[in-house]
Formats: structure tokens, C-alpha cells, sequence
């Protein structure tokens, strides 16, 4: 029984709120766990996971599977007690779950906590079991949010498999990509990139990328842009293994957070991308709203000037031929005056035509993103997707990061990248350079990835992480 509401596109525009919480200082009887709500925040959610939740008051800390295998926490439920709890809540329901368990006092809500991963804090040592009313709230409605892991899938044969059986694979993919083509994850403040943004005076190097310092100034945005344009024709053998699920039919879409348009370059079709945060795969005039393909203004972005709108000029010509009592006047250097500081005489008064500026299609701070991936996802490929391979990213942004949480619960889920996360479940996990793990899954299946990148003898060799059973890192041990 599925009982997460359909999505709607809105919500897909948010981050998720992952976790719900109760205030702690109410006790919260059986029935409103339903309605949960508090404040009560990740400290952190780095590669290793949530190491606890705060409201600036109470820290709780939070117990990781291993801890509850190894039986570190006293009192604690066993792992496999703890999974019987988690099926079970996922089984039923919130309402009826806590129906079964507190209510009937089957079990103390001090020890369910535990099976949801919660440590009892010390805090309510000693107290009442009602105590921990409030806590186990928090704690069913943070598991509830969560897709389970669906338990048939864990080893690479597995994934195998799933990669020859699906038909209809929606592949999510980010900045990890590219990176073996040395394009940075430019958004990231970690990059080069910021670096060179120092001397443009942003108070954030984000900025560039803001909407807003954009239409007050669009030449921060060019001075830079040429180091993020994608020009050389080349892609990676991720992008490769794309274009093969394509050719053997089985790609249904690929979301991408990268802005670089390499899937283009790959030969994956425009019908089977969607990029969520935009391209250069096309640009806007800002006055007219004109399209052109996102190579005519490259010469420009290359030079670093802002490039022009074409059809805005030619107004602006058309306009300067007309009868002399219905011509604009151009200021001498072309540029807008500043209204508020130029003598207003008669002459001064007239609107100076300038051209629009041409803006690359990307999405900046502070712009909506584009309609088409909440409408397709869910519209469309939620109900045909049998299989979920995520690629490069820590799914930490909105909205790519919604898409596992919006698809079906049974469609299998597979995560490929150099560290796992831990705030979304997915069924395996193959860990390492991308291009290695998706090369080393199609020499399993027995597809024919070639590439210049993928030498011919590459051997890799997978090894178990420790204590994960769906958990497998990849290593080239030799060419
Ligand atoms: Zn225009």
C-alpha cells in the first residue's frame, strides 16, 4: 500500500521537508503523529550522514544500522527487529502502525525509537514511556518520508539485470558527469571559477548566477561566461552509456542538473532530455523574448562582450528611418542614461532604444525553473518508469533531488557516484568514478559501450563495502 499522496507539480519546486517533527515539549497522543510538525533540524547532512537532529535546545542523536547490527546502543532494537518495524509502518500506515505497537503497548516507545533510528536521549532518561511520545513521532514520520529500500535488489548481478529487464529507465544525472571532461561543477563555491569571480566585487560569487545582478548589470554574467561555455564537441562515457539505454530503447528521460548540453554532443536526443536547470542549448532576448539556438551568440560569449538582440536592433534601425517627429533618439554611445542623474531637458526626456540582451537559457538564482520537468515527471514518466539510475549528483538540490521520493516505491532504484548518500535509500549503490562503474556494467551485460576514454582491457575489480549488502565500490586494478 502506497499511501503517499500523487505529487503535484508545485511541490516539486521546494526542497523536501525531510523531516517532520513534533514539538517536544507537548505529549502527543496515538492519533495526531499523523499530523506531526516541529522544529526540529539536521544538524548536517555531509557524505556521512545525519549525525543528529536539533531545535537549538535537545540534540538527538541519531543511530545508523550498523550500530543497531552491533548492538552498541542498550535497550536498542536488534536491526532485524527494526526492519520488521520499518516494513510493517510502510505496510500500514502511520495511524495504524502506532495502533498496533503503543497503543496496544506491544512495544515501549522508547525501544520503537530506536528501530527508526533514534537514540533515546538522555535528556528523558527515567522518565514515563509517554515521555517519548513526542520523540517516536518524529522518528515514525522521518521513516515514513523515506522510501524504503526494496529488498530484492542488492548485488551487481542484480543491477545487471535491472539495467537488461527495464524498458523504461529515467536516468538522473549532475555535475559528476562531466567532470572526467575537466568541466567543473560550476555552481559549487569549491570550483576555480569562484575564484576568478573575486575581482568582479560580488559580495557572493553566486551572484553571477542571480537573476537579478543579471538585469541590473549583464557583463559580470559575460565577463565569465566564456569559462563555462561548452565548446569543444566531446563527452564522457557516462554520457555515452546514456546514449546506448537510448539506442536500445530503454531510455525513457534523462534529468539533467548540468547545463553544458554534452548529452547533445553524446547524440541523445532533445525528446529524451530534460535539462532541469537549463541550457546554452538556446538563448532569450530579455526585452523581446526572441529565441535563437545558443551557438549564434557563442562568437560573442567567446569575446566576452553581451551579445545583442538581432530583431530588437533591427526595430531600433526601422524605427531610426521613420518621419523625424516619430524618431527615438540614440544617445551618443548607445548606451541608456541613468534618468535620474542626467539634466532633464526636452530632449532627454525621449526613451533611448537600446537592443535586448541576449541570456543563455540556464536557470538563474532567482528564476523559475522550467515547467517542463514537473509536467513530464509527472504527468508522464511517473507511470511508466520501471527503474531509477542516478549518476554524479548528491541529489542535494531541488527539484532533482524530489524525483526518487515522487516515483512509484516499488520502481527500483540504482545510485552511481564517488560517495554515497545517505538521506535518500536506494536499493544499490555502486561507488566510484562513474565512467568506471557504467563501463564495468555494460561489459557485464554484454553491451558494447566503446569510447576513447574506456581503454580496451580496462579490468575493475568490485569490492563489498563494509556492512552493506546492496553497497559495492569499483576500482580499476589495471589496463
Ligand atoms: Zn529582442
Amino acid at each position: 500500500m502506497d499511501l503517499t499522496p500523487a505529487p503535484t507539480e508545485n511541490s516539486l519546486k521546494y526542497p523536501v521537508v525531510e523531516v517532520e517533527a513534533v514539538d517536544t515539549g507537548e505529549q502527543v497522543p496515538a492519533e495526531p503523529l499523523e499530523e506531526a510538525s516541529s522544529d526540529f533540524e539536521p544538524d548536517s547532512d555531509d557524505s556521512d550522514g545525519w549525525e543528529t537532529l536539533s531545535n537549538g535546545e535537545h540534540t538527538i542523536q541519531l543511530l545508523r544500522d550498523e550500530e543497531l547490527r552491533d548492538g552498541v546502543a542498550p535497550g536498542a532494537c536488534t536491526l532485524d527487529e527494526a526492519n520488521v518495524f520499518r516494513q510493517r509502518l510502510h505496510a500500514i500506515g502511520k495511524a495504524a502502525f502506532v495502533e498496533e505497537t503503543i497503543a496496544r503497548e506491544t512495544v515501549t516507545a522508547k525501544k520503537l525509537c530506536t528501530a527508526f533510528g533514534i537514540l533515546p536521549p538522555p535528556f528523558l532518561e527515567g522518565a514515563p514511556d509517554e515521555a517519548y511520545h513526542p520523540l517516536l513521532a518524529i522518528a515514525i514520520s522521518r521513516e515514513f518520508s523515506r522510501r524504503p529500500k526494496l529488498p530484492q535488489y542488492n548485488t551487481i548481478d542484480d543491477a545487471v539485470r535491472l539495467l537488461r529487464e527495464s524498458k523504461n529507465i529515467i536516468v538522473l544525472t549532475g555535475a559528476g558527469i562531466s567532470t572526467s571532461l575537466g568541466i567543473p561543477d560550476f555552481r559549487s563555491k569549491d570550483t576555480g571559477l569562484y575564484s576568478k569571480l573575486e575581482h568582479l566585487g560580488l559580495s557572493d560569487p553566486q551572484e553571477v548566477f542571480d537573476i537579478h545582478v543579471f538585469r541590473e548589470d549583464p557583463t559580470i554574467f559575460f565577463s565569465i561566461a566564456k569559462d563555462i561555455l561548452p565548446t569543444e564537441n566531446k563527452y564522457s562515457p557516462t554520457h555515452g552509456f546514456i546514449r546506448l539505454l537510448q539506442d536500445k530503447g530503454k531510455l525513457l528521460t534523462n534529468y539533467t542538473q548540468n547545463i553544458d548540453n554534452i548529452e547533445a554532443n553524446a547524440g541523445v536526443l532533445p525528446e529524451k532530455i530534460v535539462q532541469c536547470h537549463g541550457s546554452f542549448a538556446t538563448a532569450t532576448c530579455v526585452k523581446c523574448q526572441f529565441k535563437v539556438p545558443g551557438d549564434a551568440i557563442f562568437n560573442d560569449i567567446k569575446d566576452g562582450v553581451t551579445p545583442e538582440c538581432t530583431v530588437c536592433k533591427q526595430e531600433i534601425a526601422d524605427d531610426a528611418l521613420k518621419p523625424q517627429g516619430l524618431k527615438r533618439k540614440r544617445s551618443k554611445n548607445g548606451q541608456q542614461k541613468d534618468r535620474k542623474n542626467s539634466d532633464s531637458s526636452d530632449e532627454d526626456d525621449y526613451e533611448i532604444p537600446t537592443p535586448g540582451v541576449m541570456k543563455p537559457d540556464i536557470t538563474f538564482f532567482g528564476e523559475d525553473l522550467p515547467d517542463e520537468f514537473g509536467q513530464r515527471l509527472v504527468h508522464h514518466d511517473r507511470e511508466l518508469a520501471d527503474l531509477v539510475i542516478v549518476i554524479g549528483t548528491s541529489l542535494k538540490v531541488a527539484p532533482v533531488a524530489e524525483v526518487p521520493g515522487v516515483l512509484p516505491r516499488n520502481v527500483p532504484q540504482i545510485y552511481i557516484s564517488r560517495t554515497p548518500v545517505s538521506h535518500t535509500g536506494f536499493d544499490i549503490d555502486l561507488l566510484g568514478d562513474c565512467d568506471v562503474v557504467v563501463s564495468e556494467l555494460c561489459r557485464r551485460a554484454g553491451w558494447d559501450l566503446q569510447h576513447h576514454m574506456i581503454p580496451a582491457d580496462e579490468k575493475v575489480e568490485i569490492t563489498p563495502a563494509e556492512g552493506y549488502e546492496s553497497r559495492h565500490v569499483f576500482q580499476v586494478v589495471g589496463a
